[in-house]
């Protein structure tokens, strides 16, 4: 018999009728011989409905206020549901967060998860009662019962949290789409339902991802190895597996890391080719990167930071034993490589670096607090460790260091952050679980609400991106790719570097006008903004050492005449920076280039 949690988002339960619907669901997964505990968040938009509400009476309610009112919407749905069970013969019992035991943050509005108490729900589960939970929701210790609420999308934390601590075989997320699509389907007709993904990639496109599946419940079933499973309930389709590779053994207490960093990571085997002064025009990242495809070699960062003039500079990484090869191709690519332009400007120059260290921030919990990275940069630059290439993707942070700094950056940064160090993980995970044929790219993502900044001329010392970004994050500013460029300009006799990153829309006014006024205290130049920019990426485990994917996304973007405007890369993931209006043409373009596309047209709703 086995225990089996399943989660019924808003629209799920967002009538009587629906809710009917669930329970005769229910009702035939126990009689197929499981134990069931089932989480529902509120009916349909009732969760806004309140947060308007709350609005009409105060421009500023108080967040336990806030989670007082919000949790009544699942209460509603633990008791309709229950009812209905009861009405068709099913034995069920309604608890909200407080009667099971959700033990919680005291951070209201978005608290974690430290535990759950598992006493009362096996005795009812084992008296054959179904248990309806609500999700969204717990206390803030089982002594004062503060109700908290878990942040918007919540339900799905609870539900997987739920999963890990009553070691149940599966947690099932029911929604209103068949599952996980290889992308979004307005944009791409043919975007397919992906069997399974694992959770390092759900992570990563958590933008593409989050309104399916909270990164939070994510990170909870990777670090418990829960098999999640989203699936429609609307149909008997089997879905989407979110699939994690059995993990260390770890307490249930502080359940959800209340850490926003998970690990550590770190990679001395790296060594560096710079390539300056290519031309800024569509196909040359294609040329370079299908060259070193074609010997066979494999890259690990890329990193393309914002133009000046009409030149680029691209670097990468690859292991030691490989730069040889890598240095050959870029130095005989170099000649073709000229700025037709400007003829005077001359061929690209490469530049190597035979070694060099990686070190790495891992962790969901990045995902919307700004502060990680500035954090990071501090923390190094306190340390005295200049920072060389810096890359980020939704859940990393990468930087290069000297290969001399690693080990002191390494045990900075654990205990800046309190975690602990490993290797760089995913390649001893894909080495470990050869058996699910992992393609290489799994899904690909637009973002078309971003926009990017360039601060030109940052004087390359230690400390500048600390100071930076911890400006931004100080204003709340979440910053997505960062990149600091290659090229090195002296300034009334200052070296300097500028670097770009991308911010949501909304806040890249605030975020000018900031840095702007920092410019003559910090010495750095101009601070420009290009709202009209999208970004694409691909991710995919089955990418590391891999090589060819990034070539082949780069020569999808140049047959289609795109110009790349940034790259940054993280292990399992590649984000390109291209011009608004090619956005939609590139998403699709590299859709296309890896085969993502099927024949069957996949609904979902508005
Ligand atoms: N009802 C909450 C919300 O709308 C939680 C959830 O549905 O997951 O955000
Ligand atoms: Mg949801």
């Amino acid at each position: 018999m086995a225990l089996i949690v399943q989660k019924y988002g808003g629209t799920s339960v967002g009538s009587a009728e629906r809710i009917q619907a669930v329970a005769q669901r229910v009702i035939k997964t126990v009689k197929a011989g499981n134990s069931l505990v089932v989480v529902v968040s509120a009916m349909g938009k009732t969760t806004d409905g309140l947060v308007k509400l709350a609005h009409e009476i105060s421009a500023a309610p108080s967040r336990r206020e806030m989670d007082m009112l919000l949790s009544t919407g699942e209460q509603v749905s633990i008791a309709l549901m229950s009812m209905s069970l009861q009405e068709l013969g099913q034995p069920a019992i309604s608890m909200t967060g407080a009667q099971v035991g959700i033990v919680t943050e005291a951070e209201h509005t978005r608290a974690r998860i430290l535990s759950i108490e598992t006493e009362r729900l096996e005795r009812h589960l084992r008296e054959g009662q179904v248990v309806v939970v609500a999700g969204f929701q717990g206390i803030s210790s089982l002594a004062d019962l503060e109700i908290t609420t878990l942040g918007r999308g919540g339900s799905d934390t609870s539900a997987v949290a739920l999963a890990a601590a009553l070691k149940a075989d599966a947690c099932e997320i029911y929604t209103d789409v068949p599952g996980i699509l290889t992308t979004d389907p307005r944009l791409v007709p043919d975007a397919q339902l992906m069997s399974e993904i694992t959770s390092d990639e759900m992570l990563e496109l958590a933008s593409l991802g989050a309104k399916v599946l909270h990164p939070r419940a994510v990170e909870i079933a990777r670090n418990y190895g829960v098999l999640l499973v989203v699936r429609s309930s609307w149909s008997e389709d089997p879905g989407t597996k979110v699939l994690s590779p059995s993990p260390q053994p770890r307490p249930l207490q502080g359940l959800e890391i209340t850490h926003s960093v998970d690990a550590v990571e770190f990679d001395t085997d790296q060594a560096k080719v710079a390539m300056l002064r290519v031309p800024d025009r569509p196909g040359v990242a294609a040329r370079l990167f299908g060259e070193i495809a074609r010997q066979d070699l494999d890259v690990d960062l890329i990193i393309q930071s914002i133009h000046e003039g009409n030149t680029n500079d691209i670097a990468f990484t690859v292991r030691k034993h490989s730069l040889n090869r890598a240095e050959s191709v870029a130095t005989a690519i170099a000649p073709a490589l000229r700025n037709d332009a400007d003829p005077t400007s001359g061929e690209a120059e490469v530049m190597v670096e035979r070694q060099m260290a990686k070190v790495s921030l891992a962790g969901a919990g990045m995902i919307g607090r700004p502060g990680v990275a500035a954090q990071m940069f501090s923390t190094l630059s306190a340390a005295g460790i200049n920072i060389q290439l810096i890359s980020t993707s939704e859940v990393k942070i990468s930087c290069t260091v000297a290969v001399e700094d690693c080990d002191r950056a390494v045990e900075a940064l654990c205990q800046a952050f309190d975690v602990s160090s490993s290797p760089a993980h995913l390649k001893s995970e894909v080495q470990a679980t050869p058996a699910l044929n992992l393609p290489p790219v799994r899904g690909a993502a637009l973002d078309l609400k971003q926009a990017q900044l360039a601060i030109r001329h940052v004087p390359d010392r230690p400390g500048m991106a600390a100071k930076i970004f911890s400006l931004l994050a100080d204003h709340n500013i979440s910053v997505d790719m960062i990149i600091q460029s290659q090229r090195c300009r002296l300034i009334d006799g200052v070296a300097t570097r500028d670097i770009a990153f991308t911010v949501a829309q909304i806040d890249a006014g605030e975020a000018q006008t900031l840095l702007q006024r920092a410019a003559t205290e910090w010495g750095h130049g101009a601070v420009t903004v290009d709202q009209a920019i999208a970004k694409v990426s691909i991710v995919g485990t089955g990418m590391v050492g891999r090589p060819g994917v990034a070539a082949r996304m780069f020569e999808a973007l140049a047959q289609e005449q795109i110009n790349i405007q940034m790259i940054a890369t993280s292990e399992i993931k590649i984000s390109c920076v291209v011009p608004e209006t090619e956005g939609v043409r590139a998403l699709q373009a590299i859709h296309r280039a890896f085969d993502l596309a099927g024949t069957e047209r996949i609904t979902v709703p508005a």
